[in-house]
């Protein structure tokens, strides 16, 4: 029976991350992963690979739409679906090997398989039990779905379908106007889909600044989705050559039908934790069926941990990580620490919307008063010269000190350039420290200095 000091469950980016530096803190480690490839769901069938589609339309609507202008003329070029198939499926391979090497060079032990706690201290992986002083679990998430909605990975599919359909579909129903429902659904819509996006609430992406939320929309509809707010889904079948979506309008409770070659479903996600034994261990779980866990990520049960989508918090990649090198740092007798106040959230699409801290809305509601400087990427030249100048920055400081209290960017490069505003809160910064910050000419990170600028005595270019 092998023993180790830690073992992680899950190697998507909080488990292999948590792995690697517990193995860099001097801990002997293993990480256990069930699937062919490293990664979890973020580099197998998340993050990565819609990345990689979303890069190669955003290229082809530039060819469709900007080339011309800029001189560059010539046939656009066609899609070969396969082809870019195979290039996300490279990118996928290059990413999951990457952290094989990372595995090796840091000497973490990868336990193939899927695991079960049999009891506290013991993991077992397939017909070998391993002895761990900690167990870190880090199974993230799955699709959540809907009443009436059964996904069948063909015509219904979760956004793990969704990544490898056989043929890019004519008509293309997206139930969800998140993060998942609209970097997809404008991949296939700059493909040539016509996709229409189903969204229960009023307003698409829910918890987003509702400015930039309102922004965001009519960017999307000039980019030809059809959006329906206030829809409530009830059920979606599967027929012999289409699905059909069935739905009320909430305003008026009206019955509608729309048909589709294929439903992505993107309602949410929900932690995944089945046949890790957590019920046999009493292992306490939340309301909403998340792993209960303290400061330190203590489950209920002594020298078990859980980190990621599969306890509360924000359900990202980011976070996860920066979970899994905290709790390194406990296991390994040092004080590991997450500022959630300061977790940045990206929808990738184009342009891209990047958010941090708080938005006005939540201001309010908590009677704070607050300051808003705002700078369109119209007045700014680097943005022009790439046809991006659609989109704004916002920043949101206290009233009285200028403390940066959130941040919300829609424009070109909006999920690189949030960071520095990120930085700038965990140093606890005035609006007044970044306008103060000289910012190189010509980048777009000019806007982000105008909103700060914005915040104080003006901005100049608006
Ligand atoms: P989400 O929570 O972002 O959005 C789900 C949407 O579905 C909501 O707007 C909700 O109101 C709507 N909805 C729910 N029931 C409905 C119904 N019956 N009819 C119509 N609409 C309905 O979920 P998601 O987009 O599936 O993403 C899942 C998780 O993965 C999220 O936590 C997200 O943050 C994460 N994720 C993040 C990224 C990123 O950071 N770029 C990318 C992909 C996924």
């Amino acid at each position: 029976m092998a023993s180790y000091d830690v073992i992680i469950i899950g190697s998507g980016p909080g488990g292999y991350v948590c792995a690697i530096r517990c193995a860099q803190l001097g801990l002997k480690t293993a990480c256990v992963e069930g699937r062919e490839t490293l990664g979890g769901t973020c580099l197998n069938v998340g993050c990565i690979p819609s990345k990689a589609l979303l890069h190669a339309s955003h290229q082809l609507h530039d060819c469709q739409h900007n080339f011309e202008k800029m001189g560059l003329k010539g046939a656009a070029p066609k899609v070969d679906w396969q082809q870019m198939l195979a290039y996300k499926d490279e990118v996928i391979a290059q990413n999951t090997k990457g952290i094989e090497f990372l595995f090796k060079k840091n000497k973490v032990d990868w336990l193939k398989g899927w695991a079960t706690i049999p009891e506290p201290g013991l993991v077992k992986v397939g017909d070998e039990t391993h002895k761990a002083k900690n167990i870190v679990i880090a199974t993230g998430s799955e699709p959540a779905t809907l009443p009436g909605v059964e996904i069948d990975e063909k015509m219904i599919v979760s956004s793990t379908g969704a990544l490898s359909l056989p043929k890019i579909p004519k008509k293309l129903a997206v139930i969800g106007a998140g993060v998942i429902g609209l970097e997809l659904g404008s991949v296939y819509a700059r493909l040539g889909a016509q996709v229409t996006v189903l969204e229960y609430l009023d307003q698409i992406t829910p918890g987003l600044d509702a400015e930039i939320a309102r922004t965001f929309r009519s960017l999307l509809k000039k980019q030809g989705l059809e959006i329906i707010t206030g829809a409530a889904v009830q059920s979606a079948e599967a027929l012999k050559t289409k699905a059909k979506v069935n739905y009320t309008l909430r305003k008026d409770d009206s019955t509608h039908q729309i048909d589709a070659d294929v439903v992505l479903v993107a309602t949410g996600r929900k932690p995944f934790t089945q046949g890790l034994g957590l019920n046999a261990l009493g292992v306490d779980l939340t309301k909403r069926g998340q792993i209960a866990t303290d400061g330190q990520y203590r489950t209920s049960v002594p020298g078990l941990y859980a980190i990621g989508d599969a306890i509360e918090g924000p359900m990202l990649a980011h976070k996860a990580e920066d979970e899994g090198m905290a709790v390194a740092e406990i296991l390994a007798g040092q004080k590991g620490h997450v500022n959630y106040g300061v977790i940045p959230g990206v929808i990738y699409t184009a342009p891209e919307v990047a958010a941090v801290g708080a938005t006005e809305e939540s201001l309010k509601e908590a009677g704070r008063a607050y300051k808003v400087g705002k700078f369109s990427f119209m007045g700014n030249g680097r943005a022009k010269a790439m046809f991006a100048a659609d989109g704004f920055v916002k920043i949101l400081a206290d009233a009285e000190t200028d403390r940066i209290l959130g941040a919300h960017i829609i424009g070109p490069g909006a999920g690189d350039l949030i960071h520095e505003i990120c930085v700038a809160m965990e140093f606890g910064a005035a609006a007044e420290d970044l306008a103060r910050t000289c910012h190189a000419h010509p980048t777009c990170s000019e806007a982000v200095r105008e909103a700060a600028l914005a915040c104080g005595d003006g901005a100049i270019h608006s």
